[in-house]
């Protein structure tokens, strides 16, 4: 149905009006297993009860009042923040490119601060940070760019988890201000940046006075079975961009910065109208409070690690499984061939996934997934996978 919406979007034949934990029903009454959780986004599932109490008295309240004045739930939701990062101060916005576009403000700002005239920001091959012009032009992924040139310049490409690179980066760019990276690229595929690679990029930030940038929208808040996915390699961000799972499905989007990048923004060189309303900080800080209180992490760890060992074991035998990838419940199973045709068919059986990259099958179930409902999501999923490579084989 074309309808008046612009055509951004091919949307599968599927309206959802209302869903419960990890479950949701469609307008006919036909219930879902969530899979993806509106990609990263309902970290508590649908209709909790704790966070709907907290917006409904939130919203009986005050939604909005405006960053000219004090916003009391902003602070606590900044220092909660920075309890649970480490970090020093935070910024709010609405969305993950928001965060991410502050942050390479705050990275230009940081290179001209240091001298530099045209600094430059290492990014990844096969990143994905949004679609500002900014962000794309910082998302390595073609098909994002198209048309939309000419680029917003200053951003240096590297292929993930190469050293040497970074390092002849290092040696042919004297402007670099910042490496800005994805703990787990999510759109590119479920690719971790190894846990050595972030070590080894401290490591060169430091030496070199750059920025260590770390895009936590997909992965952070608590999916990977830590607060931030970068948290597993033991380093410290100059600077964490959030937004996805952090207020539920409340728009919100953060930029969280320590010491000198902490105070690198002035005042009216960044803002927001929406950024930080007391909705929206309402709903983060319950959101934090019932991953704690209900241990989330651990329950994303654990279920996120069965349904890996899973994966592994019931398709393992299948010459057309590449990978099983990710951590906690940011999971990727890469077959050797495109599987795009696999949501509507798990789409058939009441089951939400996604493909990414045309062969990378993406599950990020809300982290209140219980066991059986992992142990359904595996007994859908499992068997589509397999008559999918099985076929493809016959066909071939
Ligand atoms: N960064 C990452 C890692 C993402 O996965 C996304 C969205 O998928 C974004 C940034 C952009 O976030 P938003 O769609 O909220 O602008």
């Amino acid at each position: 149905m074309p309808g008046h919406l612009m055509n951004t979007y091919a949307r599968l034949p599927l309206a959802l009006t209302h869903g419960q934990g990890a479950w949701l029903w469609d307008r006919d009454g036909r219930r879902y297993l969530d899979g993806l959780s509106g990609i990263a986004v309902n970290t508590v599932g649908h209709a909790h009860p704790r966070l709907v109490a907290a917006l409904s008295d939130q919203i009986g309240k005050l939604i909005h009042t405006s960053n000219l004045y004090e916003i009391p739930l902003q602070d606590q939701l900044a220092d909660r923040l920075c309890a649970i990062s480490g970090a020093d101060r935070a910024f709010f916005c609405n969305s993950g490119l928001e965060a991410n576009e502050a942050a390479i403000k705050l990275a230009r700002l940081w290179g001209h601060k240091h001298e530099m005239d045209r600094p430059e920001i290492i990014v990844f091959e096969r990143a994905f940070h949004g679609r500002s012009l900014a962000t794309l032009s910082a998302t390595g992924n073609p098909k994002v760019q198209k048309g939309f040139e000419p680029l917003v310049e200053g951003f240096v490409r590297v292929a993930l988890n190469d050293e040497a690179a970074i390092r002849e980066v290092a040696a042919s760019h004297p402007q670099v201000s910042a490496v800005f990276i994805e703990a787990i690229q999510g759109e590119g595929g479920i690719n971790p940046a190894q846990a050595d690679y972030l070590c080894f990029l401290r490591r060169i930030c430091d030496e070199r006075g750059w920025l260590l940038m770390i895009d936590e929208v997909q992965c952070g808040t608590g999916r990977t079975g830590k607060w931030f996915a970068h948290q597993w390699a033991g380093v410290r961000p100059d600077v964490i961009a959030l937004a996805k799972g952090l207020a539920s499905g409340v728009p919100i989007g953060a930029l969280l910065a320590y010491g000198e990048a902490a105070t690198t923004f002035g005042p009216g060189q960044h803002g927001t109208t929406f950024g930080g309303n007391p909705l929206a900080c309402r709903a983060a800080l319950e959101t934090l409070s019932i991953i704690e209180d209900e241990g989330l992490m651990d329950n994303a760890q654990r279920i996120g690690r069965w349904m890996q060992e899973q994966f592994r074991r019931q398709l393992g035998g299948f010459p057309g499984l590449v990978a099983v990838r990710g951590a906690g419940l940011m999971i990727g199973v890469e077959l050797d061939r495109p599987c795009g045709v696999l949501v509507k068919q798990a789409l058939q059986e009441g089951l939400l996934i996604n493909v990414t990259q045309d062969s990378v099958i993406r599950l990020l179930p809300p982290l209140i997934l219980r066991q059986e409902e992992a142990e359904q999501l595996l007994a859908i999923l499992v068997p589509l996978i397999q008559r999918f490579l099985a076929a493809d084989q016959a066909a071939a």
